[in-house]
C-alpha cells in the first residue's frame, strides 16, 4: 500500500519536473536565454530544497515531548517525508506511553510487594530497589544506588552466598538493621551476569520453627527418666520372670521390647534437637579415619553377629578427618548398621573412603534389598519409612538417617543415596578437603570416583553368599 502511494508519488513528481524543465527550456530557447533560463531554473531548485530543509529542521528542532505540533505544510516530495517523519514520531510516542506504562505497573506491584526486590548489575552494585527494600534493609534512594552490595549486606554468610553462582538453596540471616527481624534470601542470575536478591521477612516463621524445636527437646527431655525408670523396673522384672505366672510372661517381654524403642526414639530425638539447635558443643580434632571405621565395623561385627554378614573396610591409614569424632563416629555407624539391619543374612557391606582432587568419600553399600525410588528423596525426614514394618522389627527409630544428614551437613558435607530394588543401596558422605589432612596420601585418580551407582551395586550383588 505505502510502496505503491510512494512509487505513484515519485511519478506525479517526475512528471511535474519534466514539465517544468521542458517548459524553462523551451521559452529560454525561444528568447534566445537558454543558458541564463537554465541556470535560473537550478537556483531556484535549490533555493526551494533549501528552504524546506530549513522549515524540516526547525520543527524538528522542537522539543516534540511538551509541543506535539503537526509538520510544516510541504510541497512535492517533501510533504510526504513531513508526513512520514510525523507518522514515525506517533508510533514511537505510542510505543513509549506503552512501555512507561507496564514499567510503572511494575513498579506499583513491586512496591506493593512486603518482600524486598533488589537488583544488582554484573559488577555487583546496586541499581535498583522496590519499596520493601528500604525498611527491610534500609537502603536508601538514591544515595546507596550503585554501592556494592556487600557493603550494606555485611553478614560474612551473606558474602559467601553471594560469591557462589549457584543458588539452589536460600540463605538465612539476621537482618542488618534490626536484630530481631530473620530473612530469607534467594538469588537468582540474569542478563549478563547480573543478580536479582530476593529477600523475606521469616521472622514469624522462625519463631514457629524454633519453639516447634524447643518443644521437641522439651518433651523429649522429660520423657527420657519415666521411660528409663519403666525400661528398668521391666528389665528387672524380666530377669526374675520365672517367678510371675506364665501368662505375664510375653506381655512384660513385650513392654520391655517397646521401651528400649520408645527409649532410643527419646535419644534420637534429643540429639536432634541439640543437632539441629546448636546446643551441641563442638568438639574439633584430628583423628584416624581408619581407627573410628575399624570400631564401627568391630561393633556391627559383634552387635549383628547373628546375620553373619560379609563386612570390607577399604580407607588409607593415613587419612586424618578434621571435626567433631564422637558425630563423626554416630553418623557411619548409624550407616553401617542400617546396613547390616536391612540386608539379610551373610550379606555384604562395604566401606569404602577415597579421596579426590575435590573430596573426601565416605560410602556404605550393601547387597540388601534396596529401596525403590519414590523413597530415596524423603528418607532423611524424621520418622520416613519405606516399610514402617520391617523397620519396627528391627528397632528402628524412623530418626537415624535425619541425624546422619545433620551431621554430614554440620561437616561441611553431603549426603546422597543410590538404591536398586533387588541390588543394594549406597549412602554416600562427600567432604570437603578442608575437613581432611591430606599429608603423604595418594589421591584417586578421577576415573576411579566416578563409578556410576549400578556398577557398585552390581559388584555388590555380583560378590557370593555364602
Ligand atoms: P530407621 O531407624 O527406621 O532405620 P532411618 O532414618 O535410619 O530409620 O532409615 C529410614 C528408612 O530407610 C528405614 O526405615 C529403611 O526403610 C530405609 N533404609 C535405610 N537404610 C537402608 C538400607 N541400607 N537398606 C535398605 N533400606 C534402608
Amino acid at each position: 500500500m505505502q510502496g505503491n502511494f510512494i512509487v505513484q508519488a515519485w511519478r506525479k513528481e517526475l512528471r511535474k519536473q519534466v514539465l517544468i524543465v521542458g517548459s524553462v527550456c523551451l521559452f529560454g530557447y525561444s528568447i534566445g536565454q537558454l543558458l541564463p533560463a537554465l541556470i535560473l531554473l537550478i537556483g531556484s531548485y535549490v533555493l526551494f530544497n533549501l528552504v524546506q530543509l530549513h522549515r524540516l529542521t526547525k520543527w524538528l528542532a522542537k522539543d516534540h515531548a511538551s509541543d506535539r505540533s503537526a509538520p510544516p505544510e510541504g510541497f512535492g516530495l517533501w510533504g510526504g517525508v513531513f508526513d512520514g517523519i510525523y507518522r514515525l514520531q506517533k508510533q514511537e510516542r505510542r510505543a513509549s506511553a506503552y512501555l512507561e506504562n507496564i514499567v510503572n505497573k511494575a513498579q506499583e506491584s513491586s512496591a506493593a510487594l512486603e518482600m524486598a526486590i533488589i537488583m544488582v548489575d554484573r559488577h555487583n552494585k546496586l541499581d535498583w530497589w522496590n519499596k520493601a527494600t528500604e525498611s527491610l534493609l534500609g537502603l536508601r534512594y538514591p544515595e546507596d544506588r550503585l554501592l556494592p552490595v556487600t557493603n550494606l549486606i555485611r553478614d560474612p554468610k551473606f558474602t559467601e552466598y553471594f560469591s557462589r553462582n549457584v543458588y539452589d538453596e536460600p540463605l538465612h540471616i539476621n537482618s542488618p538493621g534490626d536484630n530481631g527481624k530473620r530473612l530469607e534470601i534467594q538469588i537468582a542470575l540474569f542478563g549478563e551476569n547480573e543478580r536479582l536478591i530476593i529477600v523475606r521477612d521469616i521472622s514469624q516463621l522462625h519463631r514457629l520453627e524454633l519453639m516447634r524445636k524447643d518443644f521437641v527437646a522439651n518433651v523429649s527431655h522429660e520423657l527420657g527418666t519415666p521411660i528409663t525408670v519403666i525400661r528398668g523396673y521391666l528389665e528387672a522384672i524380666i530377669e526374675n520372670i520365672s517367678d510371675l505366672d506364665s501368662k505375664w510372661e510375653k506381655p512384660m517381654i513385650q513392654m520391655h521390647q517397646q521401651s528400649s524403642r520408645m527409649e532410643n526414639i527419646v535419644k534420637d530425638l534429643l540429639m536432634l534437637s541439640a543437632l539441629e539447635t546448636g546446643t551441641l558443643s563442638r568438639k574439633q580434632s584430628s583423628f584416624a579415619l581408619i581407627q573410628l571405621l575399624s570400631e564401627i565395623v568391630n561393633d556391627a561385627r559383634q552387635i549383628f553377629a547373628q546375620q553373619d554378614h560379609r563386612f570390607s573396610l577399604s580407607c588409607d591409614e593415613n587419612i586424618e578427618f578434621v571435626g567433631d569424632r564422637g558425630e563423626i563416629y554416630s553418623a557411619i555407624s548409624n550407616l553401617v548398621s542400617n546396613a547390616a539391619k536391612y540386608t539379610p543374612h551373610q550379606g555384604k557391606i562395604e566401606i569404602l573412603i577415597r579421596l579426590s582432587e575435590d573430596f573426601l568419600e565416605v560410602r556404605i553399600g550393601d547387597n540388601g534389598p534396596g529401596i525403590e525410588a519414590k523413597h530415596l528423596p524423603r528418607l532423611t525426614e524424621r520418622f520416613y519409612r519405606v516399610d514402617a514394618s520391617r523397620s519396627s522389627e528391627t528397632g528402628g527409630t524412623g530418626l537415624g538417617l535425619a541425624i546422619v544428614k545433620h551431621i554430614v551437613n554440620r561437616h561441611d558435607g553431603e549426603l546422597t543415596i543410590s538404591s536398586e530394588v533387588g541390588k543394594g543401596s549406597r549412602f554416600s558422605c562427600r567432604f570437603p578437603l578442608s575437613r581432611v589432612k591430606t599429608e603423604g596420601i595418594g589421591i584417586a585418580e578421577a576415573d576411579e570416583m566416578t563409578e556410576t551407582p549400578a556398577t557398585f551395586m552390581d559388584n555388590l550383588s555380583k560378590a557370593p553368599r555364602h
